[in-house]
């Protein structure tokens, strides 16, 4: 199917040529012409001029070549020499989980100082007077620890006056609350701690406010946002994207009040990009195959796929120590004893989920951040596979920064995709927290060249609002070929060995991701029958600086030959 539209297209170009006058085709609905187009499609790499018609690309080649495709109502486009490459795709991000805290939380920066976090708190509370609940975020792993907070749920509650307030951590897994939220979750220097969630104690047993996979317990009690915040939120997560040369994504953890928000604006007519949804469930009952299969089918609608399924293994490296690892953590004051991290899931059980929801035709995304829970994840997929043969199915393991040595083939042997954020793979307060917690092995995170040398299927993602501001794409593809920090904040390299190159690492935004969104015959290239999408950049990212490539700025994005976006006031048009 790849071959023969494009061969066919060369065929009717001639065809043009040779009979033009006699027999009249449709001309195309746009041609761009004098870009440096990388097509990412090894059988034409580059080309100077694209035709498009019906949002598809019909031809690529010179302007010459493409001339007989030009009619009267043909928009032209001359790119004035820039480069334009295939739309990009984020495979992993929170789109409107990041545009409702952008929107209506209370925020402060990932490296806020103490006071800057409770002027931030001190400012919503005076904001919002009707609100029993302040929700925010972002506070660092080792925020308590570098800053010497003996209790975090007190400090807190010196800006609070009679709110309840919780702020989620950079990994979205932990929470910090006040002495009131306590109340209100019922918590006391009594009470025990609900499975698989962890309230961290003072001497005299007082949760300090700090817990550890805290949503469990917290998304029954804080109230949610209503449809309509959330609708907002899927339209600025749009907005977001385009402005960044993204043309896609898949939200890494939908809830169905996302789902529905995504629908909602799909239906409005308003919703361009293609959105694909891992669903996921309350934490109460994870897995509910039927329930799966009612979201599925109730919000599936043109621009939103939802075959998929979204399952937490375990928790973040970071100094919380809760995802699962094959050796123990380090011991300090606060973590006297050795341990492991916990999953959330029984690997037995974990196994059955995983063959249930291959055969029913879902792709599934699985947390698992630790070496240990890397391995039963593997090990799950390879029980689907036992049981239902190979269904084509590409199943990921997200984050999979720690892998076994013994593990690292069977990504490819299983096509296991590994689910990478590469924003981070440098260094960072993130990870100097981790290497806290495991140790110096905490250096050798994320192989992703020993993965892609050994065939195995990839993705990448922003994780946004996780860890990072936005989700912009190339301070992630720079950390990927430089595995130095973007921003020049912190020096230095992390495991620079498996620094990958820039056609590969844009190989798997654009093709790799779009077959991630099973998008694969629609996006991730430009070749003729694929959908034109794409995007305009003020720089070659192929001959730059690889250390200049996160100031990359996308001028122009298009959809399915539609201008989205356009960062300048637009002087394309002949
Ligand atoms: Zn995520």
């Amino acid at each position: 199917m790849s071959i023969a539209p494009r061969a066919f297209a060369a065929f009717c170009v001639l065809l043009l040529c040779a009979c033009a006058d006699r027999a009249p085709v449709p001309p195309a609905q746009l041609l761009v012409f004098n870009a440096n187009i990388l097509t990412m499609d090894a059988a034409q790499p580059r080309a100077e001029a694209m035709a498009v018609r019906d949002g598809k690309v019909v031809a690529l080649g010179t302007r010459a070549e493409l001339e007989p495709l030009r009619g009267e109502s043909t928009e032209l486009r001359d790119m004035g020499g820039r480069t334009l490459i295939p739309g990009l795709i984020d495979a992993h991000a929170h789109p409107v989980w990041g545009a409702v805290k952008e929107l209506f939380a209370c925020q402060f920066a990932f490296e806020s100082t103490p006071e800057q976090v409770q002027a931030a708190i001190a400012g919503c509370v005076k904001a919002q007077p009707g609100e029993q609940w302040i929700r925010g975020g972002h506070w660092t792993s080792d925020f308590f620890r570098n800053n010497r907070i003996p209790s975090p749920r007190r400090f807190l509650d010196e800006v609070s006056g009679d709110k309840a307030v919780v702020l989620q951590d950079d990994s979205g897994h932990n929470n910090w609350v006040n002495t009131r939220a306590l109340e209100l979750l019922g918590m006391g220097k009594d009470t025990p701690d609900p499975e698989g969630v962890t309230f961290e104690r003072e001497a005299d047993g007082m949760p300090n406010g700090v817990i550890l996979e805290g949503f469990k317990v917290l998304d029954s009690v804080v109230p949610d946002y209503a449809d309509a915040q959330y609708l907002a939120a899927a339209r600025a997560a749009q907005d977001h994207a385009l402005r960044r040369g993204i043309v896609a994504f898949k939200d890494a953890s939908a809830s169905e009040v996302e789902a529905r928000a995504y629908q909602a604006l799909d239906r409005s007519g308003d919703l361009h990009i293609s959105v694909a949804l891992a669903l996921v469930l309350d934490d109460k009952a994870p897995f509910d195959l039927p329930t799966f299969t009612r979201l599925r089918d109730t919000y599936r609608s043109a621009h939103v796929d939802t075959r998929f399924v979204k399952l937490f293994l375990d928790g973040v490296p970071t100094a919380s120590r809760t995802a699962a690892m094959l050796q123990p953590y380090t011991v300090d004051d606060q973590h006297p004893e050795h341990t492991r991290g916990s999953l959330h899931v029984q690997p037995a059980d974990l196994d059955g989920y995983l063959t249930e929801l291959d055969r029913a035709g879902f792709t599934v995304k699985i947390h698992a951040a630790g070496d240990w829970s890397v391995r039963v994840a593997l090990d799950a997929i390879a029980a689907a596979r036992k049981a239902n043969g190979n269904s084509g199915l590409r199943h990921e393991i997200a984050h999979a920064g720690f892998v076994d040595p013994a593990d690292l083939p069977r990504f490819e042997a299983l096509s296991a995709v590994a689910d990478f954020s590469p924003y981070i793979f440098a260094p960072s307060p993130i990870i100097d927290s981790v290497v806290g917690a495991v140790g110096e092995r905490g250096r050798q995170y994320w192989p992703t060249r020993a993965l892609l040398e050994s065939s195995a299927p990839m993705l990448l993602g922003s994780d946004w609002p996780s860890a990072v501001p936005s989700m912009d794409p190339w301070a992630g593809l720079e950390a990927l070929v430089t595995r130095r920090d973007p921003t020049g904040k912190h020096p230095g390299e992390l495991w620079p060995e498996q620094a990958v190159d820039v056609m590969a690492a844009l190989g798997i935004f654009t093709g790799q991701n779009a077959a991630a969104l099973l998008l694969g015959s629609d996006l991730g290239g430009l070749s003729v029958g694929k959908r034109a999408s794409f995007a305009v950049l003020d720089r070659d990212v192929t001959t730059v600086d690889p250390a200049t490539l996160d100031a990359t700025r996308v001028l122009q994005t298009w959809v399915d030959g539609v201008l989205r976006f356009a960062d300048a006031p637009d002087s394309g048009a002949d």
